[in-house]
């Protein structure tokens, strides 16, 4: 396997925090000779500042052409009529899975090793925003209405998704979530299809299943008891924040959308507009992101050792961002981080 940097990847260093978190990883992977060759593009309002348009062409051209991205947060323009930049970035590239991984990485919490994988599917359930509003009581709108659909191919595509992740990262049980005794045409097909994916997969994953609140409530109680939870597009939602919470929040919670087409890294928080340009944010969530586009391209040796590095830098203590209980500046742990790697 060579070392050189043979993978041309679609780099987007977003606003506000963005470029920060951004510099900080890409030096930590060039520190390791990571294989990716950066096609550096704008998106979010760098974009709108430059060109009047959130998700330039040139953007979406690269990502068609690279086929991967690591995206720093963009914030969402107010007004204006443009539409957001992650509906817009997995319609465009058909982005079904909703990858986030959980694991705990501060040592001494309330929840320590929790690892943890929740599959969103991305594109349907009633993210598709079939809305309208119906006079009622005197009111032209007095009544607000909110559909949603899935189909039987994504509802197998979703969970074959989560079957073939738990295969390929050796986890050993997938769970079905789902809230098929009330919402029984959406869930209920949802949950037949898991069903029937399952049987393939039997000997070799386990699956169980859990009606949503029931399983919200539980990964409060007991969440060492999932492995890979798979479900539609809202409960997938709600379920990884409150997943990521267990864990030190959004600040440490990669994420990663993904098709055949393209799969886009990304760090759940936002950009952050409070703490931009202080050099104080913590570049972790992105890092990981990062470490999960190494496994992606196969390169689990190189991800392991950034792992690692995190883990002995985190575990000591010493060098930690303010939103991790510390005091140390972006670049002080991204200097650690470089020094712990081996
Ligand atoms: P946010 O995640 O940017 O910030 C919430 C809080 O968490 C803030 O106090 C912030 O300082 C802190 N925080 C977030 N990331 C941090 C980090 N890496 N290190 C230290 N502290 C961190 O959420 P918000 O304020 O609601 O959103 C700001 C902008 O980001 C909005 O325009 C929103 O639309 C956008 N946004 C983008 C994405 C994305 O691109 N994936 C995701 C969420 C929000």
């Amino acid at each position: 396997m060579t070392d050189s940097k043979s993978i041309p990847t679609t780099l987007i260093p977003g606003d506000g925090i963005g470029p920060e978190i951004t510099e900080s990883v890409v030096e930590i992977l060039d520190a390791v000779n990571a294989p990716f060759a950066w096609e550096r593009h704008i998106a979010g309002m760098a974009a709108v500042d430059a060109v009047n348009n959130p998700l330039p062409k040139d953007t979406i051209d690269s990502i068609r052409k690279t086929g991967l991205a690591l995206k720093g947060p963009l914030t969402t323009p107010v007004g204006g009529g443009f539409k957001s930049i992650n509906v817009t970035l997995r319609q465009e590239f058909g982005l079904y899975a909703n990858l986030r991984p959980t694991r705990t990485i501060i040592p001494g919490g309330r929840y320590e090793d929790i690892n943890l994988v929740i599959v969103r599917e991305n594109l349907e359930g009633y993210y598709a925003a079939m809305e309208n509003t119906i006079p009622a009581d005197g009111d032209p709108k007095g009544i607000a209405l909110s559909g949603g659909y899935v189909s039987r191919k994504e509802c197998n595509r979703i969970v074959r998704f989560a079957f073939d992740y738990a295969v390929k990262n050796n986890r050993k049980k997938v769970t079905l979530v789902h809230k098929a005794n009330i919402i029984k045409q959406m869930c209920g097909m949802f949950l037949e299809e898991g069903r029937k994916v399952a049987e393939e997969y039997k000997g070799r994953v386990a699956v169980d299943e859990r009606i949503v609140d029931a399983c919200s409530m539980q990964l409060v109680t007991n969440p060492w008891q999932f492995d890979v939870i798979v479900t539609t597009n809202l409960f997938g939602d709600i379920l990884s924040d409150q997943a990521a919470g267990l864990v030190g929040g959004l600040g440490l919670a990669p994420g990663a959308n993904i098709s055949d087409k393209a799969a886009v890294f990304e760090a759940v928080h936002g950009s952050a507009p409070d703490i931009a340009g202080k050099g104080i944010a913590n570049p972790l969530a992105l890092l990981l992101a990062a470490v999960m586009m190494l496994r992606h391209v196969g390169r689990q040796d190189l991800a392991d050792r950034i792992d690692s590095a995190i883990s002995s830098v985190i575990t000591s203590g010493e060098v930690r961002t303010g939103d991790m209980g510390g005091k140390a500046s972006t670049k002080d742990l991204t200097a650690a981080l470089k020094q712990k790697l081996v």
